[in-house]
């Protein structure tokens, strides 16, 4: 969607005409009569500044319907509730730490199976799936080593078993990858990262392809009761203003520090989908509008936590802190953050080496970005130069 028609997606109040979006900062409607409302009667089944977000939203993913809750794991958790005990779940193996969380936690318990496999080759799926799975859950580019899935064949082999595919689309964001045109059912966002964009707000979105879905999503985001309050609808419209603006601009400096990292002697590999080397370059390309995101993930030679531990301690504008998508920069390092809960060996299974290090670029000058990885660099060599040594 351009940039034009999405800031003019965003209504003006009909009430007052006020440009930007009223926050109803209300928990109840008054009636003229029972049952005889303006459209709205509790703030839980719908707020107006909600579903201006709603509204907004289902049309940014080119979808029927949107539902906003108050974490992306909050809507992750709305749609599982589509689920019935025997119900099986097929998942990406490398899946946001929080869905496994949810899964193995919180679903297993209750009689839901799920089955991880490396979705980036689709066959994998084509070999576990049975009249059983009712959920295929992909996210594509995944966190934090950005594995790209093919969406469109995956979506052909959860329809032959008339399995919903759901899609995270947090990391592409609406801009780059449109998941409900290449055959998805469902679209998660967490909107905590590029669509609310500023690092100030916790929210999660869900998108349905179908009015079927929609009216059963909407019957358990009332009955469940997770949803998002006003003033952080109103923040998140605030976000989509800029969405386009911000998202364009942060792959920009991505694919600039990335081609900076490839450079880099004390670099040992750099995982960014727009990089020719990078395993899924070819589908991201294709998937993708070729955009490629604001996240770049790298390792060091000196495979070390020590070493990681160094640099991240020594950025000045990429700030440490866990997160992503915002405008200004972040950086973490997984195995000590994000991905501490998972086992090592089976951090190391996925790929998530000791050293690795997740950049999350945000909107300032490319230069400054740069300058601030490279001084980073100098220091961990000051500190310890046989880092630049391969071990
Ligand atoms: C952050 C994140 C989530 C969870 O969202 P919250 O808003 O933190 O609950 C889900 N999926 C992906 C890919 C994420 O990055």
């Amino acid at each position: 969607m351009s940039a034009t028609k999405i800031i003019h997606s965003i209504p003006s109040d009909p009430l007052t005409g006020a440009i930007s979006v009223p926050v109803y900062q209300t928990s109840t409607f008054v009636q003229e009569a029972p049952g005889v409302n303006k459209g709205f009667d509790y703030a839980r089944s719908n707020n107006p500044t909600r579903q201006v977000l709603q509204d907004v939203v289902a049309k940014l993913e080119g979808g029927d319907a949107a539902f906003a809750f108050a974490t992306g794991l909050a809507a992750i958790d709305a749609v599982l509730k589509l689920l019935s005990a025997g119900d099986e779940i097929i998942a990406v193996d490398d899946i946001y730490g929080g869905a496994y969380r949810l899964f193995t936690h919180v679903y297993e318990k209750l009689g839901v199976k799920v089955n991880y496999v490396d979705t980036t080759d689709a066959e994998n799926v084509a070999k576990v799936i049975s009249s059983k799975t009712k959920l295929v859950w992909i996210e594509s580019p995944t966190n934090p080593t950005l594995k790209v899935s093919d969406i469109k064949t995956i979506s052909e082999i959860a329809k032959s078993v008339n399995a919903l595919l759901v899609v995270d689309n947090t990391f592409a964001s609406p801009i780059a990858q449109q998941p409900i045109s290449l055959g998805a059912d469902i679209i998660i966002h967490s909107g905590t990262k590029y669509i609310g964009g500023h690092s100030d707000l916790v929210a999660g979105l869900v998108i349905t392809k179908a009015q079927e879905l929609s009216e059963k999503l909407k019957f358990i985001q009332n009955a469940s009761g997770g949803i998002l309050g006003p003033w952080d609808c109103f923040l998140t419209i605030k976000g989509i203003e800029t969405l386009e603006i911000r998202y364009k601009e942060q792959c920009k400096n991505a694919f600039a520090v990335a081609a900076f990292l490839t450079n880099h002697e004390a670099v040992e590999e750099v995982y960014y989908p727009g990089l020719v080397s990078h395993k899924n370059h070819e589908i991201a390309k294709h998937q993708q509008n070729g955009l490629f995101g604001g996240i770049v993930s790298f390792t060091l030679k000196n495979d070390t936590q020590d070493a990681a531990n160094e640099f991240v301690t020594n950025t000045e504008y990429f700030k440490l802190a866990e997160s992503l998508g915002g405008v200004k920069s972040l950086l973490c390092h997984p195995p000590q953050m994000t991905h501490a809960s998972i086992p090592r060996e089976k951090r190391l299974q996925s790929g998530i080496k000791d050293s690795l290090i997740r950049l999350s670029c945000g909107i300032e000058e490319v230069q400054d970005l740069i300058s601030d990885l490279e001084q980073a660099f100098t220091k961990v060599s000051h500190l310890k130069p046989k880092e630049y040594v391969k071990s």
